[in-house]
């Protein structure tokens, strides 16, 4: 940004969720103007693992708990929509993500086993597309690993090139008329029937303004800080290691993840790589020889394995909240914010959008749906929460290594 701007919409982040509001936005004939502090896909959307993940992070019963069955049942069909629409927008827009269906949930132990069955029964009352556990050699022809005792195939869920995705939505934006502004941070806000947005070089005013900096806002906006806790998690690339060789790892090409609390996700990158996620830093320090301690894990799941190196590692902060669901919300009648989209935001940040600029088009009140679903602050205020959530999950690791 070198100069003022005026725009009938201000976002804030260059994300899945702001390029994906401003492609909408654009679209429907609005004046959109996206501020992001670094490039387009910089944050998480584009070093994710790129995992299409069916349903919101939180458990599908824990989240008929929190809101009931009516509202659970909406959020669920909101994430298979969220899916939906990745592959109609890569269809539209010709976007090139190496787009690919097919996800297994994997347990690796018995009551994860159980779990799985439970958790199927409630997919299936959910109306979720029919799903399938895999066991023996069934599961042994869809993943080659000797950690797992089960996998809940899901054809709901798969995966793509995260940053192509990103980058193919922005242009997109860009095409149907979007501003977009790069290297441009928002060091304030100013709220009113007209809100300016200000950066070093210039401002935006705006008759709306919507807030998606996600685990990379920092304490731009402090009444919805203390609801999400920015969490570092990790990926290591393998070298290309041939199609014939990658293929027998996971002849059914899903993406892959565990279940345990600090989980383990996997796929195959369209060059033949395996990209290997996991562990997670509560203070955003990547741990130490990050390439090596990935190694170990992936280890663990393909001993086959041993002996190839990791070319590429490199971690990123994921938003989380108290119960693992989205935090959404209006704090004035022009200002709404998108955050927390814990590890499942590839599908549902582009959902997110999609409701902002209805909303904003009076077209649907769809995004209010997200604020029936109670979100507590993290304690420990600014300074504590780290330590008080690394006291919270412990409990939940050592569940993990029994
Ligand atoms: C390593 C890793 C692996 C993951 N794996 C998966 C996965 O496999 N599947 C899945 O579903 N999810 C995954 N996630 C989570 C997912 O990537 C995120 O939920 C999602 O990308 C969030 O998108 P977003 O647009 O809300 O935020 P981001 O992509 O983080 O974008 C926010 C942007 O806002 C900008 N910004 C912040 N403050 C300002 C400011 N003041 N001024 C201007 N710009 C600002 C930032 O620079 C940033 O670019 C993963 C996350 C990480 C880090």
């Amino acid at each position: 940004m070198a100069e003022d701007v005026r725009a009938d919409v201000c976002i804030i982040g260059g994300g899945l969720t702001g390029v994906s509001a401003a492609l909408e936005l654009a679209e429907k004939g609005y004046k959109v103007a996206l501020v992001e502090a670094q490039d387009i896909g910089w944050g998480a959307s584009g070093r994710n693992g790129g995992q299409i993940v069916p349903g919101l992070a939180t458990d599908i019963r824990v989240l008929e708990k929190l809101v009931g069955t009516e509202t659970a049942k909406i959020l669920w069909d909101f994430s298979l929509g969220a899916i939906e629409s990745i592959h109609s927008r890569v269809q539209k827009h010709q976007i090139d993500c190496d787009l690919r269906s097919g996800y297994l949930h994997a347990a690796i132990k018995k009551r994860q086993v159980e779990d799985l069955l439970s958790w199927q029964t409630a997919l299936d009352r959910f109306g979720h597309p029919p799903t399938k556990l895999l066991r023996g050699a069934a599961l042994r022809g869809a993943l080659d690993s000797p950690r797992y005792l089960a996998a809940l195939s899901d054809p709901a869920g798969g995966h793509l090139h995260p940053l192509n995705y990103t980058l193919g939505l922005a242009q997109a934006a860009q095409e149907a008329g979007a501003q977009l502004f790069v290297r441009s941070p928002v060091r304030q806000i100013k709220p009113g029937t007209e809100i300016v947005v200000e950066t070093p070089k210039g401002a935006i005013r705006s008759g709306f303004l919507l807030v998606c900096g996600n685990a990379y806002l920092g304490q731009l906006l402090p009444s919805i800080s203390p609801y999400v806790m920015p969490v570092g998690t990790y990926i290591a690339a393998t070298e290309p290691l041939g199609e014939d060789r990658a293929r027998a790892l996971i002849p059914s090409l899903a993406a892959v993840a565990d279940l345990n609390f600090v989980l383990d996700y996997f796929r195959l990158s369209a060059d033949y790589r395996l990209l290997f996620g996991g562990r997670v830093s509560y203070s955003t320090v990547p741990p130490p020889q990050l390439g090596s301690a990935m190694l170990r894990r992936m280890h663990k799941v393909f001993p086959q394995l041993i002996g190839v190196q990791a070319e590429y590692a490199w971690g990123g902060n994921v938003a989380i909240t108290r119960n693992r669901a989205p935090h959404l919300g209006r704090l004035r009648d022009n200002l709404f914010f998108a955050q927390g989209f814990s590890g499942h935001g590839v599908a549902l940040t582009g959902w997110a959008g999609k409701l902002m600029a209805e909303l904003i088009a009076k077209q649907s009140t769809d995004f209010d749906v997200f604020t029936r679903i109670p979100h507590r602050k993290f304690p420990g205020g600014r300074w504590l929460r780290t330590p008080a959530l690394l006291l919270a999950t412990t409990a939940y690791r050592l569940l993990d290594l029994v």
